[in-house]
């Protein structure tokens, strides 16, 4: 075992080309027109952008880099790169010498043709570029390709049309950011200049051992297991969350902190989590573009490092039927430049006044957008978990706890709110409006979107998927409520009354949305059905929020998509849908023909071996003779279902892609799964473990 120290503080962002690096490496004027662009987002000139290229790449050559790449977040749902080394055409001496221009670091030109783009390919031909994102530090990532200078990237067809997840989540931030400076402009406040969007997600993960993956096609091709019967032991015992974390885990663990805080992600929790071999790593919050990247930099990380001890690391939503699955909780708030935090409640009436209309606003957000925000939490694996007692119900609704609900109650029921539960002393000004207090005690783990003491926990995101969309909904969704309320006090004659009002208005039309009840019981389905909330089951369902008439005046009104990309992102999400079914369908139909049918044949076998042998020994044989027909029944149900997987997985594939292709998936192709599964299930608890041909759930979970 290694004892070897590791000092964090020296480590931490070494392999970040960060403010004190620019700081001690570019002249002060280039350093200036830099933190220009990245404060106030203008434009960079290409002579300024020489110099930084030019000591960048010094910089990035020093730490062993060899190649650069703009590293972008197109719609496949994991980041792309491609890698260019530094080397320059041979001088006449036969020698190369290492250049990279402002033009290089500024601008790409990858070849969009092979990413998705969802139908807009056809208005702007192939090609599309990539663009320095300023915001989000570049960084050298040492892996067994070398030493890699990364550059955090925006990427776009030639007409400037969004194929990736960054541009709207930057133009979202901007919509956010001037709304909210509005906002805060009417509460007096003269000083903030800029309001960013924080964002700290949990990222949820299994481990299992290498070797055994191997021997599963489920896993490799789909990255959850298809097949497979619980073993006597689930999660039901508890005794893993929170429980000692084991040495090989915390090996990997060990490792995976060192890799994080060299490229300056600031991990900081790490925790066994519900079920077996299942963890949590949490990263100190960040900036959202930040801490999207940052997430996706978590992901990978993971991955490689597992590798590296042996292990392999599963981001899918749902690996294990039986035990939970993982998701990411995207905490967000809203902070300005100088440090004030718009979801805290403050310490003045001022402040809690300021505090409850950011609040109801964000309610009335959720309240009309709930679609688009559940929309944004879809993915192919994620449908195993809303819904399904662990994760979040599909009904989204907002936890405030008992504090604030009852604060919210009195102003609807009798138009003031004169005390608070937790806080104390009654404000009177010309309507009356209660001190809050931070309040922390309260826990709701059963609430998809639940206010957590000074920010918002959104619950309902998937383990592998990005946190660009959430966020990006959030951002807009929220910008779109302060614009609302500013358009109306802005007029108001008398600013205290008009706001009042308004707290109460929307604290009242929104009162449907706040639920701080059991997400996961039964009886909340009906109430929220009585409440007219959707109930948004499955991804294929959640799509077509994206191009309602009130989606697409949402994001255009705020720049942050035009209708054709919104339509185009919809396509994707269907034919992203309807691959990533037929794949998991492929990969059964392929298990049970080469594997499963095989090994049940041969088993039989030596069962009708078994019978005969005790037969001719003249003992009685109704034993083996039972489970010799007990399996040849189960055969047959399962090469009846595999035969029927095979031809709707065919009439699928058949079919045109979008929305038609994407719902016959879900509605023939996954019963049909589910219709094969079962049999197979079965006979894992009757055949001869030394029979069955792949590693059980018991050994994937139980022996890491
Ligand atoms: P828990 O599991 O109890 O919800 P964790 O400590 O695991 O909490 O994770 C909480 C996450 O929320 C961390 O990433 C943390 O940095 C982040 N967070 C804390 N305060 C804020 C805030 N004001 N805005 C956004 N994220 C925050
Ligand atoms: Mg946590």
């Amino acid at each position: 075992m290694s004892t070897e120290k590791i000092n964090v503080a020296e480590i931490f962002g070494e392999n970040v080309f960060n403010d004190t690096v620019m700081q001690e490496r570019l002249p002060k004027k280039v350093y200036k027109n830099l933190k220009k662009t990245i404060e106030e987002g203008k434009e960079l000139d290409l002579e300024t952008a020489d110099v930084i290229a030019h000591e960048m790449k010094e910089w990035a050559i020093e730490k062993g880099a060899t190649h650069y790449t703009h590293w972008f977040l197109p719609l496949t749902g994991v980041t792309a790169e491609k890698h260019d080394s530094f080397i320059s055409a041979p001088l006449p001496s036969g020698k190369v010498l290492m250049s990279f221009s402002g033009k290089e670091l500024i601008k790409g030109e990858p070849d969009a043709s092979s990413f998705p783009s969802g139908g807009l390919r056809a208005t702007f031909e192939a090609r599309g570029y990539t663009a320095w994102d300023c915001t989000s530090p570049a960084f050298v990532r040492q892996d067994a390709a070398g030493a890699t200078l990364c550059i955090p990237t925006a990427f776009c067809s030639y007409t400037g049309e969004a194929l990736d997840q960054k541009t709207p989540l930057l133009r979202s931030m901007e919509a956010i950011n001037k709304q909210a400076l509005r906002l805060l402009r009417l509460f007096g406040n003269t000083t903030s200049r800029k309001v960013t969007p924080s964002v700290g997600p949990e990222q949820e993960y299994f481990l299992v051992d290498a070797e055994k993956f191997e021997q599963r096609k489920d896993l490799i091709y789909t990255g959850r297991t298809l097949f497979g019967a619980m073993p006597p032991k689930g999660q039901e015992l508890d005794d893993h969350y929170f429980g000692t974390i084991r040495q090989r885990i915390a090996a990997f663990m060990k490792d995976v902190n060192e890799e994080l805080w060299k490229v300056g992600v600031t991990a900081k929790t790490q925790h066994n989590e519900v079920a077996p071999a299942q963890h949590e790593l949490a990263p100190i919050y960040a900036e959202a573009n930040i801490a999207v990247d940052h997430n996706q930099i978590v992901m990978q990380t993971l991955k490689r490092v597992a590798c590296q001890h042996g292990l392999k690391c599963l981001l899918h939503e749902k690996p294990f039927a039986g035990v939970n699955g993982s998701g990411k909780h995207n905490n967000w708030s809203i902070t300005t430049d100088d440090g004030i935090n718009m979801l805290d409640p403050g310490k003045t009436p001022h402040e809690n006044t300021q505090f409850l209309l950011v609040l109801t606003c964000i309610l009335r957000a959720v309240n009309m957008h709930a679609d688009l925000l559940r929309e944004s939490a879809a993915d192919p694996g994620n449908d195993h978990r809303l819904g399904a007692n662990e994760a979040p119900p599909a009904i989204i609704s907002v936890f405030l706890g008992e504090q604030l609900e009852d604060v919210l109650d009195q102003l609807i029921s009798t138009g003031e709110a004169t005390h608070s539960l937790k806080g104390g002393k009654l404000e009177t000004g010309v309507r009356t409006l209660p001190e809050l207090s931070k309040d922390a005690t309260d826990r709701n783990r059963t609430s998809p979107f639940a206010f957590t003491g000074n920010k918002f926990e959104f619950r309902m995101v998937g383990s592998r998927d990005s946190i660009a969309s959430p966020n990006i909904v959030l951002n807009t969704i929220v910008a779109e409520a302060f614009a609302d309320a500013c358009d109306v006090l802005e007029k108001a004659d008398d600013f205290d009354l008009a706001v009042h009002d308004l707290i109460k208005k929307y604290a009242t039309e929104n009162q449907r949305i706040v639920f701080n009840g059991d997400g996961y019981s039964e009886a909340w389905v009906e109430e929220a059905e009585k409440r007219g909330l959707p109930n948004i089951r499955s991804m294929v369902e959640a799509i077509p929020a994206m191009v309602t008439d009130t989606a697409v005046d949402l994001f255009e009104r705020f720049g942050v998509f035009t209708k054709a990309e919104l339509e185009s992102r919809a396509e994707i999400q269907y034919e992203t849908y309807a691959k990533a079914i037929n794949i998991e369908a492929r990969t059964m139909i392929d298990m049970a023909s080469k594997q499963f049918m095989p090994a049940f044949i041969k088993y039989t076998k030596t069962l009708a071996d078994t019978v005969n042998a005790v037969t001719a020994a003249g003992a009685d044989a109704s034993v083996q003779n039972e489970v010799l027909n007990e399996v040849t029944a189960l055969m047959g149900e399962t090469k009846k279902a595999l035969d029927a997987l095979v031809k709707v997985t065919d009439e699928a594939a058949a079919k045109e892609e979008g929305a038609v292709q994407a719902n016959f998936y879900h509605s023939d192709v996954f019963p049909a799964m589910e219709a094969l599964r079962a049999p197979v299930d079965k006979l894992e608890m009757i055949v001869d473990k030394e029979a069955w041909p792949m590693p059980s759930y018991g050994d994937l979970i139980f022996e890491v």
